[in-house]
């Protein structure tokens, strides 16, 4: 398993150092599965400012929010009977309707807490369990009605800087034959790895990331938390692997519970280091001969100028797909690792 880096030094006047020459490092890394490119520059001061969340939750709330408990029976969607007859699917303070601007057939939107605004730090591990376990019901359905759901996607825009139009915590959910570029080039690859070596190139990133020791984390029960080699999120992004889980059906009770664990570690991360702001994926396959275990990556979010409301994601990412992140993923790690030791 190759991790590829190619280091870069920039030569130059700095006036900053009344135009002494300086040099500035950056770093391009290929990904060890599918060889996708990203860059490690613009390295920042890792303080991410404070965002006013009151004023915020005032303006969410300004015409209503229809996820909040008094709307969510009155103006979400319901599923046809043959998905379920309740018409929503329900465990704890989660609910499961129909997505009104669907991704695919079957789409639906996972409403994650009963309050309106939470804060990273205060979700409870039921929260997130219940959620997880509730979009599940929802795929079971599917396959129900369908007998297959393809790939069962699970995916999260938390604070508006991740992309959310809605304050109020939920996550997107939908069933698909076409599991997009990013999971489509991560199934071709993952196959070629087991064609080439026999085995899946998930078992052995963990067992090389292992014994690296640079970017591996910890295991939260059956799940195990790395940081990718090459991150998306111009922060940084954190991975979670589910060892011989190959569709999103296969996940256990057990598997959601050590996955919702370090879920909470890295929030408490994100609450002390003023990062408001997460999108969540899941990555399935659609059977095991896609040769990949699920993966979840949890990616930072944020704002390049708070002041400005520039968003993280420039032309570097949005025309030229090439992620760059500022924090170099070893890092990361090293910053990560203390909350996945504590309990
Ligand atoms: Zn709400």
């Amino acid at each position: 398993m190759q991790f590829e880096r190619i280091p870069r030094v920039t030569r130059l006047l700095d006036p900053r150092k009344n135009y002494a020459e300086t040099r500035i490092e950056s770093e391009m890394r290929m990904d060890p599965l599918t060889n996708f490119s990203g860059r490690i520059a613009h390295f920042g001061s890792g303080q991410w400012p404070t965002v006013d969340l009151d004023a915020l939750n005032q303006a969410s709330l300004a015409h209503g929010c229809p996820f909040c408990p008094e709307m969510i029976t009155k103006v979400t969607p319901k599923f046809p009977e043959e998905i379920t007859p309740q018409g929503r699917f329900r465990r704890g303070e989660a609910t499961v309707f129909p997505n009104l601007s669907p991704y695919d057939a079957h789409s639906a939107v996972t409403v994650v807490t009963q309050a309106h605004l939470v804060p990273v730090d205060q979700f409870s591990a039921q929260q997130w369990e219940d959620a997880l376990a509730v979009s599940i019901d929802y795929f079971r359905a599917v396959r129900q009605y369908e007998n297959h759901i393809g790939y069962g996607l699970i995916g999260a825009n938390y604070m508006p800087m991740a992309g959310a139009s809605l304050l109020h915590p939920h996550m997107q959910i939908y069933a698909t034959d076409r599991p997009g570029n990013w999971l489509k080039g991560q199934i071709e690859a993952s196959q070629r790895y087991y064609d080439e070596h026999g085995h899946t190139f998930w078992e052995d990133l963990i067992q090389e990331e292992k014994s690296l020791q640079e970017r591996y984390l910890a295991a939260t029960g059956s799940v195990e938390w790395v940081v990718p080699f090459v991150p998306l999120s111009f922060i940084g992004d954190v991975e979670a692997i589910f060892p011989e889980r190959y569709t999103i059906l296969d996940l256990t009770p057990e598997d959601i519970a050590g996955f919702v664990q370090g879920l909470l570690h890295i929030l408490r991360f994100m609450k002390d280091t003023n990062i408001y702001s997460f999108n969540l994926a899941f990555y399935p396959g659609q059977s095991r001969e896609d040769r990949i275990w699920v993966h979840a990556r949890v990616s930072f979010r944020g704002m390049i100028s708070p002041v400005l409301h520039s968003p993280d994601v420039s032309v570097i990412r949005q025309l030229l797909d090439e992620p760059f992140t500022t924090v170099y993923p070893e890092d990361m790690a090293k910053q990560l690792k203390p909350y996945f030791a504590s309990r």
